[in-house]
């Protein structure tokens, strides 16, 4: 508990003892009156002074307002014990919800903690990461295809297409070049550069990604924004019937001649009014959703929008991508072929080429290698997603890559017989042989799926940028109905477009994935999952859902806290609706006191409050 929420509990306790002692002793007005007012301001000052303050800014009607006018409301009847009822529960429900708020906070803030950001700065000839808060101005940073420029600055060195979406919202590439600049958040697509800083360590998407979650406000789900558009609307409404019920009977009753019975009238009025008040709704669906976001965090899901919350939980395709994502990406070398240079040679070649990437194949071939890359041999890296890897080692023309990249570059090349993925080394233009390496399933992978089925999905396909054999080999193994291979980034989204065209609207597609090739697929379905550990910051960026620690099981547990947690939310908006129909039924047929009153808005809303907690509870699902 942080020292706002003890200062509450203090109010909270203080109040309920003052409530006590006072309704057990008999007090002659006007002392009672006087003495009553004493828990009264302890437990709602606060409350009073934000409806004076929304009146001031003409924004009435909201939960405080309608506290400050039913107790207010009480007070007049002489239903002193009432008013500060309502306060003391309205109050419990609120420490309740900040306690679950800054409980999913804590849990997100540590999840982030996971994934610092860094910069990277050369020292004798290798690259080192460093913390970007030491960075100073005018300090030259190497940022490698797939990361983010941590620290705005000038290219020095290198060319590149930039990703600004996340700062932007465009999603055509920037291309920058030599004497260009550029702002920290966006992400290198292609070329290694060398930016030299011109600013200190700014905003992180750590930090933006939290804001993002914690605000989540253009991201609000489609319950939440029924909620608060309900709420706008209806509580004026409530407000003036309540002033039409208080005024017209007794008006009516007085131009027939009969007694206005005003105290009886103002005295349902306001019942009606604490009953209609739609606080508990207001509350505990946002918690909800902040819940289950808290709740996932904790699992090592991070999810960036209630929104997603919501689609998740109707998911019913899942598409994935497979190196690195069903398989580790971490390839052992299984043998070299048709090289005419030693071995080892190959190999040095493709490492050092492979130096500045992210791919779990590039990771792969510089522990093969196992030796220091000596940075000053390589120059103009250019990373092609999908093919594989152009540069200048030593001044010779390198190109290390697949079929399509020797295709591409009109290289004749060795076809291999081997079940791996084929790494093809071309120097010069002229074929060098190639690297036969091959990657493992992760260990959950087969669970997971089968978890998958079980939660009721349609339909699971995997899509590679590997070969055929490679492709269908693991699918096989992991059950996976169908499958597409040798696929370049823009080929994946025409898959992923063919199955969103030919589904039913109300059933989502989800695309699990890890590299910066498949960013494009990644903002294209409906909700895009990355791998956090070994994704790269460009998947990262553009998913919704990021597993951090790579395990597909998440996956399954992710969709069944999102289930979870609309069920909560469904759950609360018909007990709170159907108990406060009940008890407005209840008053119509004079039936009902200010205490049923008091049940159906601030004691639904503490019950409501309580089950949005169990969003946070997820460890066992
Ligand atoms: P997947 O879709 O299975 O994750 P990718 O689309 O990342 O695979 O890559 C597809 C293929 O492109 C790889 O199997 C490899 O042949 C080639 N490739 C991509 N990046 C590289 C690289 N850095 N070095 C060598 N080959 C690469
Ligand atoms: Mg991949």
């Amino acid at each position: 508990m942080n020292k706002k929420q003890k200062k509450m509990l203090a109010r909270i306790v203080v109040a309920i003892a003052l409530l006590v002692i006072l309704s057990l002793l008999k007090i002659n007005e006007p002392l009672n009156f006087i003495l009553y007012m004493i828990p009264y301001g302890v437990i709602g000052y606060d409350i009073l002074l934000k409806a004076v303050h929304g009146i001031k800014n003409k924004q009435v009607f909201d939960e405080n307002f309608l506290m400050a006018i039913a107790t207010v409301g009480a007070i007049c009847l002489a239903d002193y014990k009432e008013a500060v009822a309502v306060m003391l529960f309205y109050q419990i429900g609120e420490l309740f919800q900040s306690y679950a708020v800054g409980k999913s906070r804590q849990n997100i803030t540590s999840l982030m903690d996971i994934r610092p950001d860094y910069a990277n700065i050369e020292e004798n000839g290798t690259l080192k990461q460093v913390d970007p808060d030491d960075v100073e101005v005018g300090t030259i940073i190497t940022v490698v295809p797939g990361e983010k420029v941590p620290i705005d600055g000038i290219v020095v060195e290198g060319e590149s297409d930039l990703n600004t979406s996340a700062l932007t919202g465009e999603s055509v590439p920037r291309e920058v070049k030599v004497g260009d600049e550029i702002i920290s958040g966006c992400i290198n697509m292609s070329g290694v550069l060398k930016i030299k800083t011109t600013k200190e360590f700014g905003e992180s998407t750590v930090s933006k990604v939290l804001e993002l979650v914690e605000n989540a406000s253009s991201l609000k789900s489609k319950s939440e924004n029924f909620i608060s558009k309900f709420a706008h609307y209806y509580t004026p409404i409530v407000c003036y019937s309540a002033l039409a019920l208080a005024i017209l009977p007794p008006l009516a009753l007085t131009l027939m001649g009969k007694p206005a019975q005003f105290v009886d009238w103002l005295y349902r009025a306001l019942t009606f009014l604490v009953i209609s008040c739609p606080c508990a709704l207001v509350i505990s669906i946002p918690l909800s959703f902040f819940a289950g976001i808290g709740g996932a965090s904790k699992e090592g899901i991070l999810i960036k929008g209630s929104n997603y919350l919501e689609t998740l939980s109707q998911v019913k395709y899942i598409v994935f991508d497979k190196t690195g994502t069903v398989t580790k990406g971490i390839f052992e070398v299984n043998g070299v072929h048709h090289s005419k240079l030693a071995q080892d040679l190959l190999i040095e070649y493709a490492a050092h080429a492979e130096n500045y990437s992210n791919h779990p194949i590039a990771k792969s071939l510089k522990r093969a290698y196992g030796k220091e890359i000596d940075e000053s041999r390589i120059s103009d890296v250019k990373e092609i997603g999908g093919y594989g890897i152009t540069c200048k080692i030593d001044g010779k023309d390198i190109a290390v890559g697949n079929d399509k990249l020797m295709k591409m570059m009109n290289i004749e090349y060795a076809d291999c017989h081997s079940v791996g993925t084929i790494i093809h080394v071309a120097i010069n233009n002229e074929y060098a042989g190639h690297i036969v390496i091959s990657d493992v399933i992760k260990e959950h992978a087969q669970e997971a799926i089968e978890q998958l089925h079980k939660l009721g999905m349609k339909r699971l396909v995997m899509l590679t940028g590997d070969s055929d054999k490679v492709a269908r080999d693991v699918a096989s193994k992991l059950n996976v109905e169908e499958v597409h291979s040798q696929l370049l980034p823009a080929d994946k989204v025409a898959e992923v477009e063919k199955i969103l065209a030919n589904k039913n609207p109300d059933d989502k597609v989800a695309f699990v994935g890890d590299g910066i090739n498949d960013a494009p697929v990644l903002s294209r379905v409906d909700i895009g999952i990355a791998m956090g550990g070994l994704g790269s910051d460009a998947a990262i960026e553009a998913a919704d859902v990021v597993l951090m620690d790579d395990d597909l099981l998440k996956i399954s547990k992710a969709i069944k806290i999102s289930r979870k947690c609309l069920r909560i939310v469904h759950e609360n908006i018909y007990f709170a609706i159907g108990v406060k129909i009940i008890c407005l039924l209840l008053t119509a047929l004079g039936k009902a006191n200010m205490w049923v009153g008091i049940f159906a808005d601030v004691g639904v809303m503490v019950i409501a409050v309580l089950n949005a907690i169990r969003a946070l509870m997820v460890k066992n699902l």
